[in-house]
Order: C-alpha cells, then sequence, then structure tokens
C-alpha cells in the first residue's frame, strides 16, 4: 500500500487562477480560432482586424495562460475594457484537488451548466507525472452510457457530451495548478518530471466517457491542443482511448490523427460481448480491421492494446496466446492493466504471478513492458475509479474502498 501524504480532499483556494466564471459572461478560454473570431465580430471589430487580434489572445490566453486581459499588454487598454465587459477568461471551478504520495494529482472540477439554470456537472481529471513526461487524463464526457461490466464510470447514471472548450479547460487548468507556462512558478514535489521544461507534456483520452461518442467535441479540442503556437502538445502526444466506436476509428485517423488505443479487454467476441457490450454492435473482426487501416498507423504510431487483467476471467496463458495472434500485423503495443476493484464490483485483479505469465508470453512476442503501473490508487485516481461528484461515493463505500486499498 502506498504511504499517503495528501488524501483529504481539499477545496482549492479561490485565487485568479481558480476563480469561477462571474455570473453570466462567457469565457473565451478553451475556445477554437474560429469561436475567437466570432467572439471578436461580436464585439463589433472590423474584420480586417479580427484575424489580427485573433492571434494575439490565442498567445496569451494559449501560450502564456493568463487569467486576465489586463494582462495581454500588447493589447490596447480600450479593447481589454471591452473584452472584459463581455467575456471572461476563468477555468473551471476546481473543487477538490488530492495529490498522491506517487506525485500523481486528482483534480474534481466543477462544469458551468451549459444551459442556464441547469445544474452543474462535475468531471475529474488526473495528472500521472514520470521522469520524461507528465500525462493528463482528460475527460470527454460527464459519466458514460456503455456500461462495461468492469468499469466505475459506466454505472454513472448521468451523462452528457463535454464541449471542447471543457475539454481543453481541464488542460489549461491543469498547466494553471502546476504553474505550467512560461515564466510561472512551477509545481514542486516528489515524482515530478526532471526532463524537459514542460510538467505537462501528453494528454490520453482515458478519463470518464467514451470519446468517440463526443467526437466533435474532442476533435475540435485536440486541433487547440496540438496547435504549436498555443498549448502546443502534438498529436503524437495525444492519445485517444475508445471502447470501439468503428465507425469514427476511421474518420478521426482521417480528419484529427492522433494516437489510437483500444480498450480490447477480451480475445473472444462472447467474453468482450459482456465485458465490452459495444462489441456486439462492433465485434472483433470489424474492430481490429478499422485498426489494421486506421489512416496514421505505423511502427512508428502503434495502436495501444489496453488490456485489464480480471481473475479467472480473461487472464489465462491460452488468452495471451490468443491475444498475440490476434493482433499480428497490426504495429501494436500492449498495455496489461492492473484491474482497479470497485465497491459492488463482481471482478477481482489477477495474481501477480498470474499477470507476469501473461505478461511473459506478450513479451516473447515482442511486445516490451505491457503492465502498467498503477497510479494514484490512494487518491482513487486509477483507471476505471473515476467517478464525479453528483454521484458521489456512499461513506460506506468510501470505507470499502480504503479497506481494499489497505489489503493490497
Ligand atoms: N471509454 C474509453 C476511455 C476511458 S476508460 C475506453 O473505454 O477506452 C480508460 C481505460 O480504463 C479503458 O481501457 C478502460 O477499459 C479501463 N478501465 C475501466 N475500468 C477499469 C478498472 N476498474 N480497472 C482497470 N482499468 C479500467
Ligand atoms: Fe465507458 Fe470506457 Fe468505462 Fe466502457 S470502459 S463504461 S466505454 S468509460
Amino acid at each position: 500500500m502506498m504511504t499517503v501524504i495528501d488524501t483529504a480532499p481539499r477545496t482549492a483556494p479561490a485565487d485568479a487562477t481558480t476563480s469561477p466564471p462571474r455570473a453570466g459572461l462567457p469565457s473565451l478560454a478553451g475556445l477554437s480560432r474560429a469561436r475567437l473570431l466570432a467572439a471578436l465580430a461580436e464585439l463589433g471589430l472590423p474584420e480586417r482586424e479580427q484575424r489580427m487580434r485573433a492571434a494575439q489572445l490565442w498567445h496569451w490566453i494559449y501560450l502564456r495562460g493568463v487569467t486576465s486581459f489586463d494582462e495581454m499588454t500588447n493589447v490596447g487598454k480600450g479593447l481589454r475594457a471591452r473584452l472584459a465587459e463581455r467575456f471572461t477568461l476563468a477555468r473551471p471551478e476546481v473543487v477538490v484537488e488530492q495529490v498522491s504520495a506517487d506525485g500523481t494529482r486528482k483534480w474534481l472540477l466543477r462544469l458551468p451548466p451549459e444551459i442556464a439554470g441547469d445544474r452543474p456537472h462535475d468531471v475529474e481529471m488526473v495528472y500521472i507525472p514520470e521522469s520524461d513526461r507528465g500525462t493528463l487524463c482528460v475527460s470527454s464526457q460527464v459519466g458514460c452510457t456503455l456500461n462495461c461490466s468492469f468499469c466505475h464510470t459506466g454505472t454513472q447514471r448521468l451523462v452528457r457530451n463535454l464541449t471542447a472548450a471543457e475539454i481543453v479547460a481541464q488542460v489549461m487548468v491543469a498547466r494553471d495548478r502546476l504553474g505550467d507556462y512560461p515564466g510561472a512558478t512551477r509545481a514542486t514535489g516528489p515524482g515530478l518530471p526532471t526532463e524537459g521544461d514542460r510538467l505537462l507534456t501528453n494528454i490520453v483520452f482515458m478519463g470518464m466517457g467514451e470519446p468517440l461518442y463526443a467526437y466533435d467535441s474532442v476533435a475540435e479540442s485536440i486541433e487547440i491542443l496540438a496547435d504549436g503556437e498555443g498549448l502546443g502538445i502534438g498529436k503524437r502526444r495525444i492519445t485517444v482511448s475508445t471502447s470501439g466506436v468503428v465507425p469514427e476509428i476511421e474518420r478521426l485517423g482521417r480528419e484529427v490523427g492522433p494516437m489510437l488505443a483500444i480498450s480490447l479487454h477480451a480475445v473472444r467476441d462472447e467474453l468482450r460481448d459482456e465485458l465490452v457490450p459495444i462489441n456486439k454492435k462492433y465485434p472483433l473482426k470489424q474492430l481490429l480491421e478499422a485498426c489494421r487501416t486506421y489512416p496514421p498507423v505505423s511502427n512508428a504510431k502503434r495502436i495501444t492494446f489496453e488490456y485489464v487483467m480480471l481473475k479467472g476471467v480473461n487472464d489465462s496463458p491460452a488468452d495471451a496466446r490468443a491475444l498475440v495472434r490476434l493482433l499480428a500485423g497490426i504495429p501494436a503495443k500492449i498495455n496489461l492493466i492492473p484491474f482497479n476493484p470497485w465497491p459492488g464490483t463482481r471482478y477481482e485483479c489477477s495474481d501477480w504471478e498470474t499477470i507476469e505469465q501473461f505478461s511473459d508470453i506478450v513479451f516473447r512476442a515482442g511486445y516490451s513492458s505491457p503492465v502498467r503501473t498503477p497510479r494514484g490508487r490512494d487518491i482513487l485516481a486509477a483507471c476505471g475509479q473515476l467517478k464525479s461528484e453528483t454521484e458521489r461515493l456512499s461513506a460506506r463505500e468510501r470505507l470499502a474502498l480504503r479497506a481494499m486499498a489497505a489489503a493490497e
């Protein structure tokens, strides 16, 4: 079990970087260039000026991470005042911030309702630091409609797609909290990357939701995140994980071109139908064909196949051999994920020896170090443990989880 240095959820201080949106005013943080232009047109700026101003705003918002129009020193005072009358640069409010002993950080964000009067939704995101990179796991939906039998998010009733701006804002909040903008005070603490000049370098769409069911938002957000004059997280550093929405896989590759991860979890249709029910609609043969023909795929841009290790369910040596056979011919990486238990689940994580045996077979077939180390377990930040505030765990569930973690 991990030593916990700070697991007590704390309410983040209401400083400038986390101040909630001012009632009624829309935020420009997270908008695409096209939407920024539209906002400037709304202000009545002449068309020839709009493009130049949009480029300035882009620089300040995404490259510098400013939270106030007054910091935009090359924008005239008059225009700054007009911008501030109509817009803000507010991010979603951070309601809880937790730091794990291994440096993993988890934030619960409150998204203002899309329609005035609706209730706000909460989403979680997780930052996983390593020595040479920092990966942010972002959510694409509140909840998920897909009900994979081993996933906690799938038990959440409430679902809506996030907007592109809400996805981008997750990255901006993480950079705010980490001080990961040029000239900002960088976060310190155990586990943070020591190589390179950025703390947040990679994005994985592996939080709440099925990204390919929120296709438009995800595609738009990736273009914003990858822009070299802004947040600058290139498409090779952005991975979209899908349970297998086959028709959207080809489209994602052709139109956007990020890295792809597939939640495989089973090598036979019968079992995959049970674990990942979307398999009934798009069975393995179709899924693997979509992978084989995924536009950006190459030996340098391999597809990651995620495989959760469930005791006695999908973890036999025969399964491992079948997995290797199934992926033959696809430039692939295999990621074995120890199952993260949650209260009420009928599954258990495979024993360590079983995982090692499975991983040896995969390793001998030419795939390197395939086991994903669980990160941030002490703050429930691991895969499949994300669940939002709107459906918070009951006190009993929380106790049960702590007991499970302690028993490891
Ligand atoms: N909906 C997308 C992305 C989010 S889930 C997808 O399914 O791919 C990110 C990864 O975590 C998926 O591979 C998912 O199958 C896995 N996962 C879900 N619940 C888990 C759990 N309890 N333990 C370990 N991995 C889990
Ligand atoms: Fe949804 Fe992915 Fe969880 Fe399945 S594993 S329920 S697709 S979040």
